[in-house]
């Protein structure tokens, strides 16, 4: 019933079922599990004098004047002027003159829509009626697909698939944690009756998640502990690490690497979850345990979320290991390719070094004795799976840049061991960091170009690629015409994971060779990349990103002696958002920012299988509290103790959901 193929739903013609293809909604199921990425409240109506800019908002007001239709660049405008007790506006229609026929003086309506303020105060494109719509979903959609299309599509779906969503979680469950029922969930997320009724829906979708989540994570534990793996040598490794270093290592460096070096002498294997803020040199310990793993002759793999990050440090390893370090990621020629699965299939590759490429079924080690997945958070526990089935029983060891705060560490780490990096090598200064007001873009992006001509590079982040009709957010491709216009002399590249991987990798080679002096990009380098020449961090649209997110990218400048800065360009002037942004220019303590981001956003960012695996329900473990999560937990605990037929079939659920298909991790 589920699997209700989208071209039998009634509105859903052959054209449209395309454009929901490219957005991978395939069925019925597909549809309903893809929740909006925001909402509209038009559930009640705002006085017109306590409009804001730039919001979306109802409005009931009187019509107040004859329709008026002029055309302006080609474009038909319909005004009309409208009030209510608090104040005046007019409601605008771009080529929309029909609409001149629905609007009768001395009526009262209801309008609906952009409210903005120039030339005085207008609502855009208003929708009106009689009655408020209430509370509308906002989905991420794709040209040609608009959201009246989504609901409308979504109502029909509703309709056919009813009575086949079922509920995967027991009764005793759902009576217990106060949680509603999936269809009555998936029904209130999409068309939402009360704000409380959006609230209940998300909790009980995001409990599931959590539970599956959970249970796969206890299961994965229970099957560890049960082992034994191999008890490593560490005699003369780290001596002969350290003479092949150019600096000294910290304290805390060396603290985290005799933890490491304790857990791989002992034959249980080593699960250790290592934390380090950004730039506190966490591969440095990475290479220490790969030092270990093959002076005992056992090959090390090296796991990394992006192209770019392997690249890197294959290069870094080279330096280390020579010619016994093999790389293995998407896109590589098939004699490429084919030879390095020889060499780790051989063991002449003592480290391999990859992104998800080296997770596939076709990857198979000689004798793997360790594995280090770099920025843990962005893999799902069914990846750390994955690839703990290539070696027999390996030592593992997952680092993470994000700063975890404790209570949610012990929730979502709760089978690791725990090491944490709380230095920073002793060149480094704090990313000056400020909150740059629209009327001074135009001067920052000066300041920048004439950093250019003396050799300082920047990076410049937007939120997404492209323009899009849903959401006005800066975008790399309109960013980067701009600045080509309004800084010419300055050598821009835009680098987006929409590009190919050579032609990604073309351009990251020439910006490490300062051959380009800007990178426009998107969040692809958060993770790890590091090009101690670029001492600028311009965040466009910074409004629309996690502080820990912000945290990671300012983390990408600052890494030499020279001062860096971070400029925050944020979409509205005074608004909430702003003062979260605060936290940036006050703190430079990844820990501290985490925890309240934790507070202000909940724990989704921290958790990895959000961000990538949007296929089904995954994409809303977003608004979960930390209350949640340890409910959750308890009751992914309570139902193994006692699986039973139920318990089963949460675990095959589980399974089914966590697996995320190398399209999804893709970059954005
Ligand atoms: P992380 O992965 O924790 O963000 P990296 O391991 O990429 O940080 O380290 C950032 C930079 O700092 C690298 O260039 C690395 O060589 C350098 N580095 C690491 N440890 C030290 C140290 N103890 N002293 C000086 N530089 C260091
Ligand atoms: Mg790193």
């Amino acid at each position: 019933m589920l699997d209700f193929p989208l071209n039998k739903i009634k509105g859903i013609g052959p054209k449209r079922a395309e454009l929901f293809a490219k957005l991978r909604v395939f069925s019925a199921f597909d549809l309903l599990f893809r929740l909006p990425r925001d909402y509209m409240d038009y559930s009640k109506a705002t006085p017109v004098c306590q409009l804001v800019d730039g919001q979306n908002a109802a409005v009931q007001v009187r019509i107040c004047g004859a329709p008026r239709i002029f055309r302006m660049k080609g474009t038909t405008v319909l005004t009309v002027s409208a009030q209510d007790e608090t104040g005046k506006l007019s409601l605008k229609w771009f080529n929309q003159p029909y609409r001149s026929a629905q609007l009768n003086i001395g009526e009262i309506i209801f309008a609906c829509g952009r409210v903005v303020r120039k030339n005085g105060l207008a609502i855009m494109n208003p929708s009106i009626g009689l009655n408020l719509p209430g509370i509308l979903p906002v989905y991420a959609t794709v040209k040609g697909l608009n959201q009246n299309a989504w609901r409308s599509s979504m109502l029909s779906a509703m309709e056919y698939v009813w009575d086949g969503i079922g509920d995967p979680l027991p009764r005793s469950i759902l009576e217990r944690y106060g949680l509603v029922s999936l269809s009555l969930a998936i029904r209130h997320a999409h068309f939402p009756v009360s704000r409380e009724a959006l609230e209940l829906a998300r909790k009980r979708l995001d409990f599931e998640n959590a539970l599956l989540y959970f249970t796969l994570l206890e299961l994965q534990k229970a099957d560890r502990v049960r082992q034994n793996g191999f008890a490593f040598d560490t005699s003369g490794v780290l001596g002969k690490y350290r003479s092949k270093l150019m600096f000294s290592l910290t304290q805390s460096q060396l603290r985290v690497m005799e933890e490491i070096a304790s857990d791989m002498r002992k034959p249980s294997p080593m699960n250790r979850l290592l934390q380090g803020d950004v730039g506190s040199g966490k591969t440095a310990v990475a290479i220490f345990a790969l030092c270990v793993a093959a002076a005992n002759g056992k090959q090390g793999a090296f796991l990394v979320p992006t192209e770019i990050l392997a690249e890197q440090h294959y290069q870094t390893l080279q330096g280390i290991f020579g010619t016994s370090v093999v790389l293995l990621k998407g896109g590589m020629r098939k004699s490429q390719r084919d030879e390095a699965l020889m060499r780790i299939k051989d063991g002449t590759a003592l480290v391999t070094v990859g992104t998800h490429a080296l997770l596939s079924e076709e990857v198979r080690f000689h004798d793997l004795g360790l594995i280090i997945t770099d920025e843990q958070h962005r893999f799902g526990v069914r990846q750390r799976a994955a690839m703990l089935e290539k070696g027999a029983r390996p030592d593992m060891l997952v680092m993470s840049a994000t700063p975890i705060p404790r209570t949610l560490s012990l929730i979502l780490y709760g089978d690791l061991d725990l090491s944490v990096i709380d230095e920073l090598p002793p060149d480094r200064k704090p990313v000056k960091t400020s909150i740059i007001p629209q009327n001074k873009r135009a001067d920052m992006y000066r300041y920048l170009a004439k950093q250019a001509l003396e050799g300082i590079q920047s990076f410049i982040v937007c939120p997404v690629i492209e323009e899009s009709e849903t959401v006005d957010l800066p975008s790399v491709d309109t960013l980067f015409s701009q600045l080509k216009r309004e800084i010419p002399q300055t050598r821009l590249a835009k680098l987006h994971g929409g590009m190919k991987e050579s032609e990604k990798e073309r351009v990251m080679r020439a910006f490490r060779a300062g051959e380009i002096d800007a990178l426009v990009t998107t969040t692809v380098i958060e993770v790890g990349v590091h090009v101690p020449n670029a001492c600028i961090m311009v965040v466009e649209g910074a409004d629309r990103f996690g502080l820990s997110q912000l945290h990671q990218l300012r983390g990408r400048v600052g890494r030499s002696a020279r001062q860096a800065y971070c400029f925050l360009l944020s979409g509205t002037q005074n608004g909430p958002e702003n003062e979260r942004l605060k936290t940036m220019t006050q703190t430079s303590d990844g820990f501290e920012i985490a925890q309240k981001d934790l507070l202000l956003r909940g724990p989704g960012d921290f958790i990895g299988t959000r961000q990538h695996g949007d296929s089904g329900a995954n994409g809303i473990l977003q608004t979960l509290d930390v209350k949640t999560l340890e409910q959750a937990g308890n009751a992914a605990r309570e139902i193994l103790a006692n699986p039973g037929e139920e318990g089963e079939r949460l675990i095959e659920l589980a399974s089914e959901r966590f697996t995320l298909s190398i399209s999804d991790i893709a970059m954005n």
